[in-house]
């Protein structure tokens, strides 16, 4: 019998649209023969929309409006094997659709709510990694009651880091809403930025001196495996939204030109960091790597990394050998899978 899947793209974050890109991949590689694949989209507002309305948002690359309230359709949900969470940010990648999709029953794609709600907040995964022995940038947290009650208080401990340093909003991806601070100058302005998205914000020192940025995928359950590692390079001052979604201003390595060692260590540290976050199914970390001093530090855990055929998670077990349509089919086995 086929598995019937429900795919959920869109959703109400910043990458609405990259989620509905992934989407579209996602569904033209599940084996027809083995699945029955079912794509609801979510509004920007958050409403999941029905079918002939979510062809056409697949088309146009963004839902903008109609569709039920979740509720009403998550209860029509029952009935399906599987549900493939592929959403990316803050009401969909951060435990909420996990916790609703938990209640309904139905297993789906990916982490959890623990680990999904812990890999989304950038403070609570350093401070989890941390107590894992991972080694990371030094940072601090600011709430928004306190830059709004005690700017000078938080302003001390951004200086406490020294510049240049990294502003972002907490709970967010494809690197809405950060700065990259180089002196008191530039602070307030890239506070005031990260708190209009987020209530609370980290602030990152650098590496000291440029870092090069390495990626690496894990795959499975309660043993999961790693990737090659890959490399990022580019020529904007960091991997900013515009880098990131832009044709050609970023070029992927694969392998990462490193020594040996490095990748070996790269891809154990992001094995025990996806079991200290209690992730599961998949998850891509982001190291920082300073050539010079051979320092290596994580950056961040993604629970559902971009998903089109040239994003980096697919083309790194690609180059482990397993193909986009194989790596979907495992997700949702994984999904189905006794733990
Ligand atoms: P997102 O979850 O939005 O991808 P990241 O934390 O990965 O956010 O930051 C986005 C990019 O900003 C990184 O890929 C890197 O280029 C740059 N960056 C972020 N933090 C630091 C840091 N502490 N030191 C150096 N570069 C950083
Ligand atoms: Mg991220
Ligand atoms: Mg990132």
């Amino acid at each position: 019998m086929k598995k019937r899947i429900l795919l959920l793209a869109g959703g109400q974050s910043g990458e609405h649209e990259v989620s509905l890109m992934s989407a579209r991949s996602v569904l033209a590689a599940l084996p027809r023969d083995q699945f029955d694949v079912t794509p609801v989209a979510i509004s920007k507002q958050g409403r999941w929309l029905p079918p002939t309305d979510t062809r056409q948002a697949l088309e146009n690359g963004s839902a903008e409006s109609g569709g039920d309230l979740v509720l009403h359709r998550v209860a029509s949900a029952e009935g399906y094997d599987a549900v493939f969470p592929l959403l990316h940010g803050p009401m969909g990648e951060d435990g909420t659709v996990q916790g609703l999709l938990t209640l309904a029953g139905i297993p789906f794609v990916g982490s959890g709510v623990l680990g999904s709600a812990v890999s989304m907040d950038k403070v609570m995964t350093k401070q989890v990694l941390a107590s894992a022995g991972i080694p990371q940038v030094d940072w601090r947290l600011a709430v928004r009651r306190e830059w709004n009650n005690d700017a000078d208080g938080v302003r001390a401990r951004a200086a406490e880091l020294g510049f240049p340093l990294f502003v972002k909003p907490a709970n967010l991806g494809s690197s809405v809403g950060i700065s990259k601070v180089r002196g008191p100058h530039e602070l307030d302005a890239a506070l005031d930025l990260a708190f209009s998205l987020d209530r609370r914000v980290i602030l990152e020192a650098m590496t000291a001196g440029r870092p090069r940025e390495l990626e690496v995928g894990v795959l499975g359950n309660d043993a999961p495996m790693a990737s090659p590692v890959g490399e990022l390079r580019f020529s904007s001052e960091f991997y900013d939204y515009e880098t990131k979604y832009t044709e050609g201003r970023a070029e992927v390595h694969i392998p990462a030109p490193i020594p040996e060692d490095v990748a070996r260590r790269v891809r154990e540290l992001a094995l025990v960091a996806f079991r200290a976050l209690d992730c599961a199914g998949l998850a891509r970390v982001d190291f920082f790597y300073l050539e010079d001093s051979g320092e290596l530090v994580l950056n961040e855990v993604n629970t559902m990394p971009g998903f089109t055929q040239t994003s980096m998670y697919p083309k790194l077990f690609e180059a482990a050998g397993v193909g986009y349509s194989e790596l979907v089919t495992r997700l949702v086995e994984l999904a189905l899978e006794e733990r």
